[in-house]
């Protein structure tokens, strides 16, 4: 096992797999500074390697120049890097790795080169059925240069691409071999295309700013390069944007849909609206209800960052205990801290947050947070707070236990590492050393989204839109 799996096995942190950003400048302006900045703001999502392919949709087929490397969006990329980038059509992609090995083979955007041209592809998900999908491609000739599920989806691609007349149609028939979740981003010599699984487990928005269209993960990236937001991509949908504008193809759309509510949880940035809810909003009501089913005297209501804030002020509101700061995060915490190994992770948590004793001390405290997954930083953080004078910490979590893994794009890891999975509520609230502790209840997990559009909530209740997978799909495919 490599050292990077183990320390991410090891972390109490949840992570989103991908961020992906695509853009098709029709005055034929370059663009990989607009995807810079566009990964920039979703750099959130995935923070172990990221990417820009580009080309020139009048310069010859098949010519994409491309960096990508493992780091951070600001390690990765320099200002020469980004001029010598030239095209006016483009996609980027930012990773955490959860299927399929963290190295610089696997990195994205993916280049394939093949008798049609060339594709470039960015996909935030993962795929249920990839290891069979895999074997099936093997068998007949093809050699893969990664270990992730995402070529798989590429290989797909361009093998329909020899039996149809258009990519986006190659794009459709390979929609109906591949399962599981996917949000894609394809770039082919003409053409730009968004494609998103038929459940819509992970979002996907288009975006316009002057003659150039943009497909994102999230709009906060398309208020980064000041583009507006056009609208989402439907689950099922796909979309090609080419000189002439964009064109939507929608017979992959099914009636039931299963949008990831963990992303309106925690995943995704607070000043981002996916599917017509905002983030900020689904919080802060998370908050509302937490306060509703789970009231307390306290004197002082915190969040711990980030997700954690606008769930504090929604308690604080319904509540009208006042809302207060407790926490100082340290933005500047670089790679060394996000997968620390377990001899460091005692100060690792110290060293990203810190608290204002002032704030807290001879205080009643209630304390919001957005998920608790082994337990670890929970526990730290109730020390934390008790080692600053709190008298009494009171624990709100703005989500209902994990009790079951994730297959569709994030870590949530297997049933017995959760601690809610082996304990009860009681338990885990003498575990965590705090007064008392109250989930988000799951019969009301809807009612943050104010919406009735329909949303995954498996990893809370165990009821998977898609039959889980058989085989461990979240490691390495050579293991
Ligand atoms: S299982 Fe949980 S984290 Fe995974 S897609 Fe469903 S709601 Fe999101």
């Amino acid at each position: 096992m490599s050292e990077n799996k183990l320390s991410n096995m090891l972390s109490d942190e949840l992570h989103e797999e991908c961020g992906v950003f695509g853009i098709y400048d029709l005055d034929g302006n370059d663009v990989a500074s607009s995807i810079y900045y566009g990964l920039f703001a979703l750099q959130h999502r995935g923070q172990e390697s990221c990417g820009i392919a580009v080309s020139d949709t009048n310069g010859p087929k098949g010519k994409v120049s491309s960096v990508k490397d493992m780091g951070l969006v600001n390690e990765v990329f320099t200002p020469e890097s980004i001029e010598g980038l030239k095209g006016d059509i483009g996609v980027g992609h930012v990773r955490y790795s959860t299927a399929g090995a963290s190295t610089r083979e696997n990195t994205q955007p993916l280049v394939l080169n093949y008798v049609k041209g060339t594709l470039a592809l960015a996909h935030n998900g993962n795929l249920i059925n990839a290891l069979e999908l895999r074997h099936e491609l093997e068998y007949t000739g093809a050699i893969f240069q990664t270990t992730i599920d995402s070529e798989v989806i590429a290989y797909h691609i361009a093998r329909e691409r020899l039996k149809v007349a258009n990519v986006e149609s190659a794009v459709k028939n390979a929609m109906h071999k591949i399962q599981g979740a996917y949000s894609l981003i394809i770039m082919s010599p003409r053409k730009l295309i968004g494609a998103r699984d038929p459940f819509g487990f992970r979002p996907l928005v288009i975006g316009k700013r002057d003659n150039s269209y943009i497909l994102a993960s999230e709009t906060c990236a398309l208020d980064a390069v000041s583009a507006e937001f056009v609208r989402d991509v439907l689950p099922g949908e796909i979309v090609t944007i080419t000189k002439d504008g964009i064109v939507s193809d929608t017979s992959m759309c099914q009636q039931e849909t299963a949008r990831c509510i963990f992303e309106y949880i925690y995943f995704a940035r607070p000043d981002s609206c996916m599917d017509g809810v905002s983030v900020y909003n689904s919080r802060i009501m998370a908050g509302k209800i937490l306060a509703q089913t789970y009231p307390v005297d306290a004197d002082i209501v915190v969040g711990v960052p980030d997700s954690g804030n606008a769930a504090a002020l929604g308690y604080s509101e319904e509540s009208g205990i006042p809302y207060g700061m407790a926490f100082v995060k340290n933005s500047y915490v670089g790679r060394t801290f996000i997968k620390p190994k377990q001899s460091v992770r005692e100060s690792s948590v110290k060293i990203k947050l810190n608290v204002l004793k002032e704030v807290v001390k001879g205080k009643r405290v209630v304390m919001i947070d957005d998920s608790i997954v082994r337990g670890t930083t929970s526990e730290r953080i109730v020390r934390m707070l008790k080692n600053a004078g709190a008298t009494e910490v009171h624990v709100r979590i703005s989500s209902p236990p994990f009790l079951y893994p994730c297959y569709f794009g994030t870590d949530i890891p297997s049933d017995d590492q959760l601690i809610a999975h082996n304990n009860t509520v009681d338990q885990i609230c003498d575990m965590l050393g705090a007064n008392t502790l109250g989930y988000l209840d799951v019969e009301r997990l809807g009612e943050m989204l104010g919406s009735d559009m329909g949303y995954c909530s498996a990893c809370f209740t165990g009821n998977y839109p898609i039959e889980p997978p058989k085989d461990n799909i979240r490691g390495d495919f050579e293991q």
